[in-house]
């Protein structure tokens, strides 16, 4: 939620995110690094700070990290990339502070704190039944139809988005997406898994 601080990140590693990666396996960990969490930024109203960025790091222990960008070029990014390089690198990131840091700024209320706390608990049990939930999601049917809206802020642009999933006991099915946009470009999608049956290619 917004006003999240350094503890609430925390707080989801470990009850969320590191019980879920240590139950999946992942092969790979690539940190897509955008940095809109960062207090400073204007939009997203969260309170994360450079060390909290860098303590995630080491917390995930990425193979890869992609810089995505992000707003503050002066009095945030310069301080997460090289918190998250000295995170990556094993080293010590705790003398990481931004020239305007203070604790209030990455605080979070006792109400944010509860909200984190439920959320968190309602996310572990989805993944803990996610066999069971997919099971009444896609047991019986041939489609899965999902709408959704997308808004990106930074070229206010509205876009329309419709999956259309075809279930299938033989491979891991179709995933075709049609979308268009508010300014009326459109395009579809189709993703066709590596292990598609005759019938799903074609
Ligand atoms: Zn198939």
């Amino acid at each position: 939620p917004p006003q999240t601080g350094d503890e609430g990140f925390e707080y989801v590693l470990d009850n969320v995110v590191m019980p879920i990666l240590a139950e999946y396996k992942p092969d790979i960990i690539i940190n897509s690094a955008g940095q809109d969490n960062h207090y400073s930024d204007p939009l997203a109203s969260m309170n994360f700070s450079a060390r909290g960025y860098a303590k995630l790091n080491e917390r995930l222990s990425p193979d890869v990290a992609v810089l995505e960008g992000g707003y503050s070029i002066e009095g945030a990014l310069p301080y997460i990339n090289v918190g998250i390089i000295l995170a990556m690198a094993g080293l010590d990131y705790s003398q990481v502070i931004e020239p305007d840091f203070s604790p209030d700024k990455v605080s979070q209320t006792r109400q944010v704190t509860r909200e984190i706390e439920r959320l968190s608990a309602e996310i572990i049990t989805l993944w803990k039944h996610r066999a069971q939930l997919a099971e009444q999601k896609f047991k019986g049917k041939k489609y899965v139809e999902n709408h959704r809206q997308v808004y990106y802020d930074t070229d206010n642009i509205l876009e329309n988005q419709i999956q259309k999933f075809k279930v299938c006991s033989h491979c891991s099915g179709v995933n075709i997406i049609t979308s268009s946009s508010d300014k009326g470009a459109k395009i579809l999608g189709i993703t066709i898994p590596r292990d598609a049956c005759k019938e799903c290619q074609k």
